[in-house]
C-alpha cells in the first residue's frame, strides 16, 4: 500500500470502534485499578458516536472526516480521553487537508501533528504513564519503517509492535499525569488504560491495511 484512501481511513475508525468494544471489560478493569473505571465506556461511547456520525453524514475529504471525528469525541466523551483523542484526530484532519487519500509521508505527518496536539493539550512527557508512551514510540517506529520502504502496511505493523511494547512498559511506571497521578506510588504495577486503548488504535490500522 502506497496510499490510504477515505474508505480505508473509515475502516480504521470502524475497526478501532470494534476493538474498544471487544476489549471494553479490559479497559474498564485497567481504569478501575488506577482511575475511575470509565475508560472502557468513554471509548466505546465516543467511537460509537463517531461511527454514527460517519454513517449519518458521509464525507468527501480526509479533513472533513477527521474534524468530524475529533469534534464528536470532544463533545461526547467527558474526562481526559475525550479532549485528548479529540485533539489527536482534529489535528490529523487539519494537517491532511481537503484530500481524498494520503500517501505514506502524508499519513506520517498527520499522525505526528496529532501527537503534537495531544502534547499541547495534556503536557505529557515520556515516562509519565499516559497514552503518550504508546503514541510517541509507535510514530517513531512508523517513521523509521518508512525510511526503509514506503509501504504503509509494514510501517503500520512496526508501529503496532512498538505500541504493544510501549503499553507494557507503562506497567512499572509511576503516573505523573491525569487521575492515576493522584495515586502516587500506588499507580505502579498497572498498565495505563489510555496506553492500552492507543495500542488498539495501531492494531486497528495494521489490521485494516492487511486486508
Ligand atoms: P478520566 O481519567 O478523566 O476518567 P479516561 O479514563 O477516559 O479519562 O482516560 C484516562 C487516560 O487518559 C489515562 O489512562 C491516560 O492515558 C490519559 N491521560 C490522562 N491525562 C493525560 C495527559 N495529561 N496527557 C496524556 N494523556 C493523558
Ligand atoms: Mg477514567
Ligand atoms: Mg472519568
Amino acid at each position: 500500500n502506497d496510499t490510504i484512501d477515505l474508505d480505508q481511513l473509515t475502516g480504521w475508525l470502524t475497526r478501532f470502534r470494534d476493538l474498544v468494544t471487544e476489549k471494553v471489560a479490559y479497559l474498564t478493569e485497567l481504569d478501575s485499578a488506577i482511575g475511575d473505571a470509565d475508560h472502557g465506556s468513554n471509548m466505546t461511547r465516543g467511537m460509537g458516536a463517531v461511527l454514527e456520525r460517519i454513517q449519518a453524514s458521509p464525507v468527501g475529504t480526509v479533513d472533513e472526516l477527521f474534524k468530524g471525528v475529533g469534534m464528536t469525541l470532544v463533545t461526547s466523551v467527558g474526562g481526559a480521553s475525550g479532549p485528548l483523542y479529540g485533539t489527536f484526530f482534529l489535528r490529523i484532519g487539519t494537517t491532511a487537508g481537503p484530500v481524498k487519500a494520503l500517501d505514506a509521508s502524508g499519513l506520517a505527518a498527520a499522525l505526528r501533528a496529532g501527537l503534537d496536539g495531544v502534547v499541547a493539550r495534556g503536557k505529557a512527557e515520556a515516562g509519565d504513564k499516559t497514552m503518550f508512551d504508546v503514541l510517541a514510540p509507535a510514530l517513531d517506529a512508523f517513521d523509521a519503517a518508512l525510511i526503509v520502504s514506503s509501504d504503509i502496511s509494514s510501517a503500520a505493523r512496526a508501529a503496532y509492535s512498538a505500541a504493544r511494547t510501549g503499553r507494557d512498559a507503562t506497567e512499572p511506571l509511576l503516573a505523573r499525569k491525569g487521575r492515576a497521578s493522584y495515586l502516587g506510588e500506588r499507580s505502579i504495577g498497572h498498565v495505563d488504560p489510555g496506553a492500552a486503548s492507543t495500542s488498539l488504535l495501531f492494531q486497528a490500522l495494521a489490521e485494516i491495511l492487511d486486508e
